[in-house]
């Protein structure tokens, strides 16, 4: 169309010049007839586009901004008609927020590149004294910070990824080192061997919904709790040490002064959830009295807590009202809980027995009676605090699962 309409034009002006009309004028108008100046564009701003907490809409030729503006999103059913998800409900789950999970395997050549790509992206293996582009998760070993361990996060073709490199096993506690009264525990003693991984290679974890389930509804909002074991870590670095500030004094199985609340509160909200959907999540008053343990009285209850992201306590998961069963020494199928690839590659216990198989230990925020131990479940779902048997582990264990709980404003 635009061809035709100059080529008209052209002619004019040619059947202008030969009448004899200011011959000069032919040749600007030859000129324009080689380099037609483009029609002006009106734009049409029919598409959306937006980030974490507006959206607007732009030309879809140009990718102009419509002088419009940008306005805040407005979710119904965590849905904004610009194409922005907050959460995804159905009757018992509810998908929301990313994590590093599945690991990206060699399963196929579109995988087998991906992974190249990747690793190509990241550039060369990080090492203590050269990380690169890599990033030290600064774990513990011996009750020191060192840098053994590292992940970066890349985008490729619009999707996210973690990379994780580990030069030594990741230490099963933060208090132990590499021998114990001469004997190499190092090797012996890590999971992330076990749950099929290996020192100085790089894996590749795809960030992925967070699938939460849900425990109880009310007044448009839900209490959720991560339906697998998402991480691994201790949740405190030093199992012996009772700490004093000012007048007070924190044993290391105190839930208030933990490693492993200040790691869901800060890291792990930071990570998994852009800014929209933090704004989403509560803060919830956490129990931590005798209550939450299931006591008449104990002497390491801590004060209570006011959490966007916690761990469940003992009575959470002896309560029916959430679906679990009321006796904790009952292998409830709603307390077993499996393991993520991510999660597998920390070091998280992940069980290989027949029934169980794939399936972890996970903390819970109650602490055991003792001071250097807090409560956690079983494998098989078993979570028993009692004379005979209990489910507990030294607060500086790291093949613990971490399983986030929050409250969302639907
Ligand atoms: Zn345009
Ligand atoms: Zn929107």
């Amino acid at each position: 169309m635009k061809t035709q309409k100059w080529l008209i034009a052209g002619l004019s002006v040619a059947l202008a010049g030969c009448l004899g009309w200011a011959i000069a004028a032919c040749a600007p108008a030859e000129n324009e007839n080689e380099n037609p100046p483009t029609p002006p564009h009106t734009h049409s701003y029919t598409q959306w586009a937006y980030d974490d907490t507006q959206h607007w809409h732009v030309c879809p030729d140009d990718n102009a901004v419509d002088p419009a503006g940008k306005s805040d999103h407005s979710f119904v059913n965590g849905a904004c008609t610009c194409g922005k998800t907050l959460y995804t409900k159905t009757n018992d789950t509810v998908t929301f927020g990313e994590y590093p999970q599945t690991q990206v395997t060699d399963k196929n050549d579109s995988d087998k590149s991906l992974r190249n790509a990747l690793s190509m992206a990241a550039g060369a293996n990080p090492t203590s004294a050269a990380p690169g582009k890599w990033t030290s998760y600064g774990y513990y070993r011996a009750g020191v910070v060192e840098d053994s361990m590292w992940y970066i996060d890349l985008t490729q073709n619009g999707a996210r990824y973690r990379g994780v490199y580990f030069d030594r096993w990741r230490s099963y506690d933060t208090q132990h080192g590499d021998t114990i009264d001469g004997t190499s525990y190092e090797y012996a003693d890590s999971n992330q061997d076990n749950n099929g991984y290996t020192t100085n290679t790089v894996y590749w974890f795809k960030y992925e919904p967070i699938k939460w389930r849900i425990l109880t509804e009310k007044n448009g909002e839900a209490f959720l709790m991560s339906g697998l074991i998402l991480d691994a870590r201790q949740y405190f670095s030093d199992p012996l040490h009772v700490r004093t500030v000012g007048n007070d004094q924190f044993l290391p199985n105190d839930y208030k002064e933990s490693d492993i609340r200040t790691w869901l509160n800060e890291t792990f909200f930071d990570l998994a959830f852009d800014t929209a959907a933090q704004a989403r999540i509560k803060t919830t008053a956490v129990d931590n009295s005798v209550t939450s343990m299931r006591y008449e009285v104990s002497d390491v209850a801590c004060d209570n807590t006011n959490d966007k992201v916690f761990l469940l306590s003992y009575a959470d998961i002896v309560n029916t009202d959430y679906g679990f069963n009321a006796d904790p020494n009952v292998k409830d199928m709603r307390r077993q809980l499996k393991t993520s690839d991510y999660a597998n590659v920390q070091g998280v216990f992940s069980s290989d027995k027949k029934g169980t198989q794939g399936n972890g230990w996970w903390w819970l925020r109650t602490p055991y009676d003792w001071q250097s131990y807090a409560l956690d479940v079983y494998e098989d779902g078993r979570a028993s605090r009692d004379e005979w048997y209990s489910y507990y582990d030294a607060v500086s264990a790291t093949y613990n699962g971490v399983v986030p709980a929050l409250w969302i404003r639907l």
